[in-house]
């Protein structure tokens, strides 16, 4: 028997590609600005998302508060989040979360927090698509900030599927769609959706939690919808 030398060894290690879920390419590790298992993002396609530059003002239907959102939601990021969310490739949001609680983990203000909350899917929607892509992102967050997730809230309704729209009937219609669980009481929250459209979702959550008494409710979402 022979053992394979440290040549060898240095030599695959170095030859191992990743397939960039951006552009497609092969990559190897040095190009490849985010790996898991054999995906990628490569160092040309993370350039290309776009980063929000400090915190964005909220202006919602019920509460004004801070939200945060470390990208933009176009482009590559929009490529590879879609990807994600609908097709099934799993790797690919934990991709995403890597770059978002990489993105985070510099915001002091958020280290403070009690509570991590991913927005819930409805057991119809967690059944159909097997995951919470709010969830997978969100543990990534927590390992970033050290702040722990904890699943405080519950879907009342089963809602339509987000799109992009906007409209106040949405953010009306989504009141009530959360219950939070009354463990949440005096917790500093911080809510997390996925992407940040028109707020409404952030919002509804919101309710649900400062009802449940919580004493504090920031959001963070991975991406923004930007529109002029
Ligand atoms: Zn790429």
């Amino acid at each position: 028997m022979h053992s394979i030398s440290a040549i060898q060894q240095n030599k695959l290690i170095s030859c191992k590609v990743y397939r960039c879920c951006g552009c497609g390419r092969a990559t190897d590790a040095k190009d490849a600005r985010y790996i898991y298992k054999k995906s990628c993002i490569c160092r040309a396609c993370f350039a290309g998302i776009r980063s929000v530059e400090g915190s964005k003002r909220f202006f919602g239907d019920y509460y004004k508060d801070y939200t945060y959102s470390p990208f933009y939601y176009d482009g590559v990021f929009r490529h590879i989040f879609l990807s994600f969310k609908f097709n099934g490739n799993l790797a690919f949001g934990h991709l995403l979360g890597m770059a978002t609680g990489e993105s985070l983990s510099d915001i002091n203000e958020l280290h403070c927090y009690d509570a991590i909350v991913p927005i819930p899917l409805s057991r119809e929607r967690l059944n159909e698509r097997g995951y919470n892509q709010s969830l997978i992102i969100a543990e990534y967050i927590s390992r970033a900030i050290d702040v722990p997730v904890i699943e405080l809230l519950k879907r009342t309704v089963n809602t339509p599927a987000q799109s992009i729209s906007v409209g106040t009937s949405r953010t009306r219609n989504l009141i009530g769609a959360f219950k939070a669980a009354s463990d949440t009481a005096s917790k500093r929250v911080i809510l997390f959706d996925d992407i940040h459209t028109t707020g409404s979702t952030l919002n509804a959550g919101m309710v649900a939690l400062k009802n449940a008494g919580a004493a504090d409710v920031c959001y963070v979402t991975a991406a923004y919808v930007y529109s002029d």
